[in-house]
């Protein structure tokens, strides 16, 4: 049995982690001069006050979440094995799910390895580490990950600035291969390109994968605004599937041409704005321009709880403003990625806004992110992703 040490429930206490949940929060733990003597990060036993065993994780005294548990049994050892079976897991997954080799990997919690995210694209993988308690085990991660996918390139793309709320600094490091332009992906049937090593994130929303490919089904014939469009999945999805005119908004140029090798890519023509996406909606609400379809994908309004007003009300605004955009009887797609957003709220959100602006809809979706980002069913709070689609009177 590995010799981990034991950290301690306080009486009564982790109710949640008792009843399969993967975290423990740090006024539910013991943290003595013995717990905080450990190193952040440390491979530890969670132990009820009773001394029984709950299961083994990581340990960060410092952290809001002290414990992360990696695995529900007490005599686990964490090595490249469990690394090894938990990957076995995941991509028999997805193999189930998608059948070309461009996905989400490993989704945290939802795969059974808290703090670690891993796309795939193709022969190419990027790593993200968020817990000083994955980024001690990085080693075998990585050698695991070699070993049951047998890349050519991975990049760890260390640079979430959550990694500070773990005393862990940023970086991003080749670990095997390199790449100088962008790697290739396709999804949907399309081709795209997100940069690894440069761009947001791993490069790539996954996330959006089955919400892409709803909007392009219905994308025939209409003109579509796609704001904040990144790299272009949503943008070249409709014009792949026979929309009249595309118009991409966004105010990254690296993005923007990512976008541009896209359309090219699938033979299709897109027009890319490169602006702020509110301010070019507000101008275009002053022509005579109107869309069959208008699609808004922001970055995060609410990255804190304590911005839970003003992000409401900046999600809010953009529905409004894109509501007037939207052409009698045409669509609107409204997504949220901040985690600190309930899903409640930002339907609220969405219906004043539209009502605001002057119009009646009707919900025809709501969905999240894709089969690929499991959500672990005791966090049903990291399912981050909220995207609704409303028919417009
Ligand atoms: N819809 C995209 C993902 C969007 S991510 C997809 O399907 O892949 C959010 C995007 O908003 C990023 O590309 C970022 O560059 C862009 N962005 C952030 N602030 C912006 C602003 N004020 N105006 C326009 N774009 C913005």
């Amino acid at each position: 049995m590995p010799n981990y040490p034991a950290v301690r429930l306080r009486p009564r206490e982790g109710r949640r982690a008792l009843a399969g949940a993967p975290w423990v929060f740090s006024n539910e733990a013991v943290i003595d001069a013995a717990a905080k003597s450990l190193a952040p990060g440390s491979l530890v036993r969670l132990a009820r006050s009773d001394g029984a065993i709950v299961g083994t994780g990581y340990f960060n005294p410092h952290s809001l979440i002290a414990v992360r548990l990696l695995s529900r049994e007490g005599n686990v050892e964490i090595d490249e094995a469990f690394f090894a079976d938990r990957l076995k897991a995941a991509l028999a997954l997805r193999a189930r799910l998608i059948a070309a080799p461009y996905y989400r990997l490993i989704h945290a919690e939802g795969d059974g390895l808290p703090g670690l995210v891993v796309d795939r694209f193709g022969a190419a993988l990027a790593v993200q580490v968020t817990t000083a308690g994955m980024e001690g085990l990085t080693p075998i991660m990585l050698a695991a990950l070699e070993a049951a996918v047998t890349p050519q390139i991975i990049v760890l793309k260390n640079d979430t600035p959550s990694r500070q709320l773990e005393g862990l600094t940023g970086e991003i490091r080749w670990v095997k291969g390199s790449l100088d332009g962008p790697a290739m992906l396709e999804e949907n049937g399309a081709r795209y390109f997100a940069d690894l090593g440069g761009g947001q994130k791993t490069g790539w929303y996954y996330d959006q994968r089955d919400n892409r490919a709803f909007m392009a089904s219905l994308a025939a014939g209409a003109r579509v605004l796609d704001a904040y469009c990144y790299t272009g999945g949503f943008s070249v999805a409709a014009a792949r599937a026979g929309a009249s005119a595309v118009t991409g908004i966004d105010s990254s140029a690296p993005a923007l041409a990512l976008a541009a090798k896209a359309a090219a890519a699938n033979g299709v023509n897109c027009r890319w704005v490169k602006a702020d996406a509110m301010a070019e909606l507000e101008r275009l609400a002053a022509t005579a321009e109107r869309f069959g379809i208008v699609i808004c994908d922001p970055p995060p309004f609410v990255r804190a709880r304590k911005d839970l007003e003003s992000g409401a009300r900046a999600y809010r605004k953009l529905a409004r403003l894109a509501a007037a955009l939207v052409e009698k009887r045409g669509l609107l797609m409204l997504a949220s990625c901040s985690h600190n957003m309930p899903a409640e709220r930002f339907q609220q959100e969405c219906a004043a806004g539209i009502a605001r602006a002057g119009r009646e809809s009707a919900l025809i979706r709501s969905a999240g992110a894709g089969p690929d980002h499991p959500v672990h069913p005791m966090l049903p709070e990291t399912a981050y992703l909220k995207t609704l689609v409303y028919l417009l009177d």
